[in-house]
């Protein structure tokens, strides 16, 4: 399949897990990337790696803190400068933050968590719902969570964050469908990146292999998700096959979201 020849797909958080993976399957069947992070080092490393496997794609790269309006009206223009429109948007990136319970939970961290994971995405879909409304199509994934659809613990600013990217997701699908412009998120449960790794490591150290089996043991299907599945499903909600998808928001997660 080549469902995104010359089409331009833009990724925040493509420096590692979930939005390395969307962009390795999007740019194999034939999309010009325009990857965004904080760390432009990954960005680097991403880049090297992806031209590796897919030889002719074309790819910019952003440093930016999708936190910052500015810094998002920059890598929206930057793209648009460079490759002239955008026809996917995985608006990705996000922190776990550290996990509390609510009454311990610091008040900067909350501050922090939702500036990243959710005024991200809000400004994210601003600046590029923008150009695609005057390009007259494009689809976009946000990324929430199985938090952001049920009660998970320890987790308020991460909580209300990704319960907030739902909100968004369903109030601008209902928006912007009329301009041939979908608008979807995803709701990972555990999938193995480097985020899920560092927090099995603030919670149990050294043992945290042992503490990740044990929690998904729990899981229906016992094991973590693999980046390369939520990529396959980025790319399906980015691609035309999805068009008549809008205002959704999808569990990948092994059925964890339904016990
Ligand atoms: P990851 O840590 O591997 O990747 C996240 C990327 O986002 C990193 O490259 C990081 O540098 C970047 N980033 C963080 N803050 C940023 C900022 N302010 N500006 C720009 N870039 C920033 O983690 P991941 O698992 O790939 O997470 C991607 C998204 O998936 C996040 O929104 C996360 O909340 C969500 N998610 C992940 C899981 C999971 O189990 N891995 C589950 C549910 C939701």
């Amino acid at each position: 399949m080549n469902r995104f020849e010359n089409n331009v797909v833009l990724i925040t958080g493509g420096a590692s897990g979930l939005g390395q993976a969307a962009a390795l399957q999007v740019a194999k069947e034939g999309a010009k990337l325009s990857l965004v992070d904080l760390n432009d080092d990954g960005l680097q490393d991403v880049k090297k790696q992806l031209e590796s496997e897919v030889p002719d794609v074309e790819i910019i790269t952003v440093e930016a803190d999708v936190s910052d309006e500015e810094a998002t009206k920059n890598y929206v223009n930057k793209t648009v400068e460079h490759f002239g429109r955008i026809d996917g948007f995985f608006n990705n990136a996000g922190i776990e933050g550290k996990q509390n319970l609510t009454e311990d939970y610091g008040s900067d961290e909350f501050r922090k968590v939702v500036d990243i994971n959710l005024n991200g995405v809000f400004y994210g879909l601003k600046y590029v719902l923008d150009v695609m409304k005057r390009q007259g199509s494009g689809s976009i994934v946000n990324t929430a969570s199985v938090g952001g659809i049920r009660g998970v613990g320890n987790q308020s600013g991460y909580a209300a964050s990704k319960h907030g990217v739902v909100g968004l997701t369903r109030n601008s699908g209902v928006e912007y469908g009329q301009y041939n412009i979908s608008i979807n998120a995803i709701a990972p449960g555990a999938i193995m990146t480097a985020m899920v790794e560092g927090s099995l490591k603030q919670m149990a150290g050294d043992n945290w292999e042992e503490a990740g089996e044990e929690f998904v043991s729990a899981n229906p299907m016992k094991r973590f998700g693999k980046p390369e599945e939520v990529g396959h499903l980025v790319a399906f909600l980015l691609s035309d096959q999805a068009n008549f998808i809008n205002g959704s928001v999808i569990p990948i997660d092994g059925g964890q979201s339904f016990k």
